[in-house]
């Protein structure tokens, strides 16, 4: 899938044509051709790099973001910390292109699955918001479909019917965990499902379009403790076949699951550097008085 506009708008890049064709090194290699979301260890994948270069975020003239400079690395799960109001949702927001749908919000720079700019001028914004999926901080099943039809509907969209679709559905709720919860009542509703099954219903929607990225913004915010483990569990799992970026003002759950931390502060990033350093050496002071709960 290339993020790239077919429409008749070429190019107002230097890109060169093969630039428009899926590349092994930015489409996630998958030598037997096959698509990304598969059961959990059936195979692994490789998630695309995203990089922020000298991002900045806008609502109206505010500036809610300012000149980041970020890496998040393949299959690696990064956790973005930070008092409420830092900007961390509005920084995720800009890596699905989401933040635009908000009015008289923008951004500026640039955001880099691997070496393409997701802002460029023939990106298919539709095509970006497949390629990067996005798990909400309350759980948001279709709320008038089934559990098979909440999981079905992105591919539809994509031509996606009969057996194909089924088997894609049950691989999509295998990699979700929740397959064997709900094989016996696909047809009943996503709402009929507890707080953590629909959220897990929502990652299985999010994997089924075979993104290459996922974003979560507080993903377990609204979960039990209980269905907060089954989550953080899922996402150790996913990021053997993607790239994750997380929100969470839980620090425990930062360190749990993320590979790296990154501290933002009014709206800058502060630090990024491996969780365990964060935690417990972190080269800003700042950073120190926020993970040791002196603010925020
Ligand atoms: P966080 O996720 O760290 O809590 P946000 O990204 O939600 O922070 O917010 C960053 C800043 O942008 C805050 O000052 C917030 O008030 C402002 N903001 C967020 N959403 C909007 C919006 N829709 N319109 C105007 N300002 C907003």
């Amino acid at each position: 899938m290339s993020i790239f506009s077919r429409s008749e708008g070429a190019p107002k890049t230097t890109r060169t044509p093969e630039d428009t064709q899926p590349s092994p090194k930015a489409e996630t290699p998958r030598p037997d051709g096959s698509p990304a979301a598969g059961a959990p260890g059936e195979r692994k994948t490789t998630g695309p790099r995203v990089a922020l270069k000298r991002l900045d975020a806008f609502y109206g003239e505010t500036k809610a973001v300012k000149d980041v400079e970020l890496t998040f690395e393949p299959n690696t799960v990064t956790a973005l910390i930070g008092p409420s109001g830092c900007g961390k949702s509005t920084l995720v927001r800009c890596i699905n292109r989401m933040h635009e749908e908000i009015p008289h919000a923008r951004a500026e720079g640039e955001v880099l699955l691997e070496d393409r700019d997701l802002y460029g001028d023939d990106v298919d914004v539709v095509a970006v918001r497949r390629a990067v999926g996005m798990v909400f901080q309350k759980p948001n099943p279709f709320p008038t479909m089934s559990i098979f039809d909440n999981v079905a509907a992105g591919m539809r969209l994509t031509g996606g019917r009969g057996h194909d679709l089924r088997q894609r559905v049950e691989r999509s709720l295998r990699g979700a965990g929740l397959w064997e919860e709900v094989k016996d009542r696909l047809d009943t509703p996503g709402m009929g499902l507890s707080g953590g099954q629909q959220q897990r219903l929502c990652i299985a929607r999010t994997v089924a379009v075979e993104p290459q990225v996922i974003l979560m913004d507080e993903p377990c915010s609204a979960l039990d403790p209980i269905a907060t483990l089954k989550i953080e569990e899922l996402i150790e799992e996913l990021k053997t076949r993607y790239t994750i970026i997380i929100v969470t003002h839980n620090m425990q759950q930062a360190a749990r699951v993320a590979d790296t931390t990154a501290f933002m502060l009014s709206g800058e990033l502060v630090e990024h550097a491996p969780t365990d350093t964060i935690f417990t050496n972190p080269s800003d002071e700042r950073t120190e008085q926020y993970v040791t709960g002196k603010f925020g």
